[in-house]
């Protein structure tokens, strides 16, 4: 299975401080995890930056410019909430990422490639129309829909987030059209505190919330009975992941109880609908996960079973 690996060496710049849990140290690790015989078999490139145009179908001009102007000189920081800062090359890094994301939607869209896999930062599943949040600068899953839906003529997209936090910033851009389906599995209660079952957008919206403690089998659960079904209902023409590993049950910040082997699963059945539906075409992004040895375990996880999937 021809499977695409995006990354960036200038994604590890954007730094937001000593101690901070989303650190470069986190892309080193996956580099690392990926960079043996058996995964051989990636195509590996790196992105070039995402363009005005790209990042406007998504956050209105002025936000945009308002990010990109924040360069603060070589070793200061900008705080833009209370854990998300931008140095030097944030900004920089930030359009890589939605650059990747970008990217990777052309490449698999073409047909050249089956799947794809970004790992870079920031993050992007908080970031709403309008605000920065939670690590998170430009809404990376919903440039990478938009864009195809643009550039490729895909009308339906879905947005499929496994990372352990609620993505608010998603959801609250795609919450009024009917064309992206966002779907999300979190742990509840907990960061952003969004994405309770009865938010449902415009009937484009499904949030499956597990009770912090909860295990794979629970995970599973909410994939097989309620998140899986809608996918396969939506038809879409290509699969959107957004792919945080803090549900592992090694991670700092929440309770899940989840292991690698759950994030294969959850990935080949992504993968499977994706199959069913779309042509297989699916596009997966780095998101969260925090503890660097279950990230670089569980992200070999996820991109292993792209590959046999
Ligand atoms: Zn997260």
């Amino acid at each position: 299975m021809d499977v695409l690996f995006l990354t960036h060496r200038d994604c590890a710049l954007h730094d937001m401080g000593e101690g901070h849990p989303e650190s470069p140290d986190r892309l080193r690790a996956i580099w690392r995890a990926l960079d043996r015989e058996e995964f051989a078999a990636l195509h590996r490139d790196t992105p070039g930056e995402a363009t005005r145009e790209q990042l406007e179908r998504v956050h209105p001009p002025d936000y945009v410019e308002a990010i990109l102007r924040i360069r603060p000189p070589e070793g200061e920081m900008v705080p833009l909430d209370g854990d998300t800062l931008m140095n030097a090359h944030s900004a920089r890094a930030a359009l890589l990422a939605a650059g990747a994301a970008v990217q990777a939607v052309d490449e698999v869209c073409a047909g050249r490639v089956r799947r794809a896999f970004c790992a870079t930062r920031p993050p992007g599943h908080h970031a709403e129309r309008r605000r920065p949040m939670g690590f998170c600068l430009f809404a990376n899953a919903v440039v990478a829909a938009r864009h195809a839906q643009a550039a490729h003529g895909v009308e339906r997209v879905a947005i499929c987030d496994f990372d352990v936090h609620h993505g608010n910033g998603s959801q609250d851009v795609v919450q009024d059209d009917p064309s992206i389906l966002f779907l999300s599995s979190h742990q509840m209660p907990l960061y952003p505190g969004t994405g309770a079952a009865e938010e449902t957008g415009c009937g484009n919206v499904v949030n499956a919330p597990l009770r912090p403690g909860a295990d794979g089998a629970a995970f599973r659960a909410a994939w097989e009975n309620t998140l899986l079904p809608a996918l396969r209902a939506f038809a879409p023409g290509l699969v959107v992941i957004s792919a945080g590993f803090d549900a592992h049950a090694r991670d700092p910040l929440a309770q899940l109880r989840l292991t690698e082997a759950d994030f294969a699963w959850v990935t080949e059945a992504l993968c499977a609908a994706a199959d069913d539906g779309c042509g297989g075409r699916v596009v997966s992004l780095l998101e969260g996960g925090y503890d660097l040895h279950a990230l670089a375990a569980s992200a070999a996880a996820h991109v292993r079973a792209l590959l046999r999937a």
